[in-house]
């Protein structure tokens, strides 16, 4: 569990899971202490967030913005991992093909 400060609100993650190169998903925990949030952000398909300023209002929330750096350098990770695992299967020689 990581806790990452943003201007004006804590923001507290309780559990990511990167589903692929291109999709992260942050479950994350309300100010309330109770109440959890999914937050997701999908290369392919958009961001979202199930807190209420996302889901009612539609409006960029502080855990979609306090979360987007957090979530590129994940899927970064998984990109290169993947990468490396293609290379170690079909270019054992580093070729770069
Ligand atoms: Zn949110």
């Amino acid at each position: 569990m990581t806790t990452t400060a943003t201007k004006s609100k804590v923001l507290t993650v309780l559990s990511s899971n990167v589903e692929s190169k291109s999709r992260v998903s942050f479950t994350v925990l309300s100010s309330d202490g109770v109440t959890r949030y999914s937050t997701v952000f999908d290369k392919k398909h958009g961001c979202s967030c199930t807190c209420p300023g996302c889901g009612q209002y539609h409006k960029v929330c502080y855990h979609l913005t306090g979360l987007a750096a957090h979530a590129q350098a994940l899927l970064d990770e998984r990109e290169a991992q993947e990468r490396a695992a293609y290379e170690l299967l079909f270019d054992p020689c580093g070729l770069y093909l």
